[in-house]
């Protein structure tokens, strides 16, 4: 059989130093694993001229899954055109080049760093994902324009049965390996994309008896992410509630630095294609100074062993070294306390990678 093949795109800031970590802890977990190296956003843009070569598209096509650091930083801000920014014709033109419609971000508190979230006590031991529709909703729709002299502005939200059907899947499939409970989420009592996106969600979730499915409109929702987050397992929604809800449940964790993320390009197979993320940007304020918490991209690495390579095995154990160098009272320093001692990027790499050679 071919050896599995994954992209990583280091990018800018701190996406090379981070990207790094998550190469080491891959080629210890999954050594037959090929990781091929391609440029993306400013860095890319220094070296060829594009934030996205065609290139680095193709080889991403090519591929099993993609890792990518992040991209962007000051010395690109001002670029013109807007199409050369490495956020908008990069990440934004590579996202839309691979046709990922399915966004995953796991909220996910570990017990050693509870202290970090805004919620008080237990109520902060969150362990949720939220399902995104990314490539439809009212993000996408036309018209969208403006109109009476400028004085009226459209947007319109339009959702098909197939671009539903596509991410449901995804929930459910995804509540199979956790809690079995997905927790879909609209607008139905005022908006008719909601009321088909409820009928849809509920055919689909006959394929799925053994998943236990119940609907929260958003904004109830959005209170109970901050009441009780831990009554959620799988939340699927649509493009811009997603949006909202994805980043409300993120900060629960309290650390940026944590927070791991998936876009797939659902195929009705068990293992979709997937481009994996940190949920952070480039930091530049901290770029190439051994201080950027490598464990959002390192989870992002153990997503991807997971959901696009089928390695369950080999995730779980990124994940648990994760959470058994936090329980030794491993830090970087965003996640240090005032005046506790702290260790740099390659350090914390050099943790996980012990902790997996030690107990696997
Ligand atoms: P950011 O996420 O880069 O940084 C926000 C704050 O969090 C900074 O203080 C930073 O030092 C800290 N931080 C972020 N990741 C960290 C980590 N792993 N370890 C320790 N601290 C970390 O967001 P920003 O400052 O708004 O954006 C900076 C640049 O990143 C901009 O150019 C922006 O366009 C780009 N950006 C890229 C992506 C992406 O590539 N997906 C996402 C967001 C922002």
């Amino acid at each position: 059989m071919a050896r599995p093949l994954v992209t990583v795109l280091p990018g800018d800031g701190i996406g090379p130093e981070v990207v790094e970590q998550a190469e080491r802890v891959l080629r210890r977990v999954a050594p037959d694993v090929e990781l091929v190296r391609r440029p993306i956003g400013g860095a890319a843009l220094d070296e060829v001229g594009s934030p996205l070569p065609e290139s680095t598209l193709a080889a991403c096509r090519e591929s099993d899954a993609v890792l990518l650091g992040a991209v962007g930083g000051p010395k690109w801000d001002n670029v013109q055109p807007v199409q050369l920014r490495p956020e908008i014709g990069g990440l934004l033109a590579l996202r839309k080049g691979l046709g990922l419609s399915a966004n995953i971000r796991p909220a996910k508190t570990y017990p050693a760093l509870l202290a970090a979230s805004p919620l008080k006590g237990d109520a902060g031991l969150v362990d949720l994902v939220v399902v995104r529709e990314l490539t439809g909703g009212i993000y996408f729709g036309q018209p969208r324009e403006r109109r009476e002299q400028g004085r009226v502005a459209v947007d319109t939200c339009v959702y098909s049965v197939e671009e539903i059907e596509s991410v449901a899947h995804v929930a459910f499939r995804m509540a199979r390996q956790r809690r079995c409970l997905v927790t879909s989420v609209d607008k139905a009592n005022v908006l008719e994309t909601s009321r088909l996106w409820r009928e849809t969600v509920e055919r689909v979730a006959e394929e799925f008896p053994d998943v236990q499915l119940e609907h929260l409109l958003v904004d109830n929702c959005a209170m109970q992410l901050v009441r009780n987050p831990r009554r959620f397992d799988v939340i699927v929604t649509e493009n811009l509630f997603g949006d909202v809800l994805s980043d409300e449940a993120a900060m629960l964790t309290g650390s940026l630095g944590m927070l791991p993320s998936a876009s797939l390009r659902p195929n009705g197979g068990a293992n979709p294609f997937g481009l994996y993320e940190p949920a952070h940007g480039s930091a530049p304020d901290i770029a190439g100074q051994n201080l950027a918490n490598p464990i959002a991209t390192i989870l992002s690495a153990a997503m991807l062993l997971r959901l696009s390579l089928g390695r369950p095995d080999a995730a779980d154990s990124i994940e648990k070294a994760v959470g058994r160098v936090l329980e030794r009272g491993v830090r970087t320093r965003d996640l240090a306390a005032d005046g506790e001692p702290y260790v740099g990027t390659a350090e914390m790499g050099n943790a996980v990678l012990r902790e997996i050679a030690e107990r696997g």
